[in-house]
């Protein structure tokens, strides 16, 4: 952990016990109103959950192709009494249940899996292969949507049951294609908002490699600014043994990636977030020519928009002076917008937070953001009002015996040995969600 973890975890500590009496007031009396009768409903309908689960962890879909699955989450809304739109944003679907004047709350699940071989060995493992990208590829629920989907399904029939205790409206959302951050604006382009209404209050969970029973979130930024990053360096081409014939586009890029990590360590304020990592170069085909170009592609991830910039800035100056440096011409260069950081609404935060700490105890906490990125915050970029947590998906006891001096650390998202143990986490993910959702309702 660095220091910026530690000076703002102190931070937040100190907000928190500020903040926490008057929420805790409220949202305590939600956790007392509701705790036992959200309890005996997720138990109730567990079984039917865990089976959802597991069908649709054994039959995953790509992204934008999810046919099947957005039918299954239609058909699960309709036969609650939901009124439900199916196909906005290519696949997605928006169920919304009128129950009296009051505020409307959203909560979404992503429908799509992941075009990778999963290894984990469960019985109700994939074993689906489709058509990528022109070749043929194995695909797998390894970010686990599919928690998120039961889990959503499981909110939903909670609510519903209680729904003589509460008044509002539920407007649930299970949207395509958040692994390639292009379904939730492909909703909102097909009149999400501007159809079916704008929500008040909009939640979002996500299974991260903790222990199940936890439940983690913070205020402000809790993913990452994803931008992708393009650059061609242009050199003059030549035998491997007269490089004073040429113009080597392989060392100006190898000075270019050593180099535009300065722009990390060197320019970007060491108390913020910033990475930039080079994911593929291509260029040339044999050892003994130096070749014309060189392509590299890479990743920029950050919290702060300052910082965002700045960094946009510092790798293109970076890879101009490389070649300025070496005599060649100009790199194309090319910075890919794409999304931006999730940022939890804090008033939000602290009353659901209240709600939970109430009802599930300890392990529910502030925790530092995550670097990954997610489109949820497409909805947040809307105006709505929006919380995104985390909860955990291993065995406590796993978790301890992981984080010891040379133990293997336990899969995590997008590993093809990412296995959440079902009952726990999917039981706490229902629960945390029926109250987040009952306390943003308000009544
Ligand atoms: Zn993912
Ligand atoms: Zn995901």
């Amino acid at each position: 952990m660095n220091i910026s973890h530690i000076f703002r975890r102190a931070v937040v500590a100190a907000a928190v016990t500020l903040v926490i009496p008057v929420a805790m007031a409220q949202s305590g009396n939600i956790a007392e109103r509701f705790g036992k009768a959200v309890n005996a409903h997720v138990d109730r309908n567990y079984a039917e959950v865990e089976a959802l689960y597991k069908d649709l962890h054994a039959h995953p879909e790509l992204a934008f192709e999810e046919i099947n699955t957005s039918k299954r989450l239609a058909k699960a809304l309709r036969d609650l009494g939901f009124e439900v739109t199916e196909g906005l944003g290519k696949t997605g679907v928006v169920g919304l249940l009128r129950n009296g004047s009051g505020l409307t709350i959203m909560v979404r699940t992503e429908l799509d899996a992941l075009p990778m071989e999963e290894k984990t060995g469960l019985p109700y493992a994939s074993k689906v292969k489709t058509g990528y990208l022109g070749k043929e590829t194995f695909v797998a629920h390894s970010c686990g949507h599919d928690i998120h989907m039961a889990s959503w399904v499981g909110a939903a029939r909670t609510l519903v049951a209680m729904k003589s205790q509460w008044k509002g409206t539920l407007m649930f959302v299970a949207q395509p294609a958040e692994e390639v951050l292009g379904g939730a604006k492909a909703m909102l382009d097909d009149g999400l908002f501007k159809r079916f209404g704008k929500p008040d209050f909009a939640f979002a969970l996500h299974t991260w490699p903790m222990a199940y029973g936890e439940i983690g979130f913070n205020v402000g930024p809790v993913t990452s600014n994803s931008d992708s990053f393009e650059a061609v360096f242009h050199g003059r081409g030549a035998h491997g043994s007269a490089p004073d014939k040429s113009i080597d586009p392989i060392l100006i890029a190898s000075r270019f990636v050593v180099d535009v990590q300065g722009v990390i360590s060197r320019e970007k304020d060491p108390f913020q977030f910033g990475v930039f990592s080079i994911g593929a170069i291509q260029g040339g085909t044999s050892g003994n020519i130096i070749p014309d170009n060189v392509a590299l592609r890479g990743t920029i991830r950050s919290y702060d928009q300052g910082v965002r910039s700045k960094l946009h800035e510092g790798i293109q100056r970076t890879a101009k002076g490389a070649a300025v440096a070496a005599g060649a011409p100009e790199p194309e260069v090319k910075i890919i917008a794409g999304g931006n950081a999730v940022v939890n609404n804090a008033a939000l935060v602290e009353r659901t937070e209240a709600t939970l700490i109430s009802a599930l105890g300890v392990n529910v906490k502030r925790m530092p953001p995550i670097t990954p990125s997610e489109d949820f915050s497409e909805y947040a970029g809307a105006g709505v009002q929006v919380m995104f947590f985390l909860v955990g998906v291993y065995d406590p006891k796993d978790v301890v015996a992981s984080r010891l001096p040379g133990a293997k650390p336990l899969p995590g998202n997008h590993s093809p040995f990412f296995a959440p143990v079902p009952e726990p986490t999917i039981k706490t993910s229902i629960k945390a969600m029926s109250l987040a959702v009952l306390t943003a309702l308000g009544n």
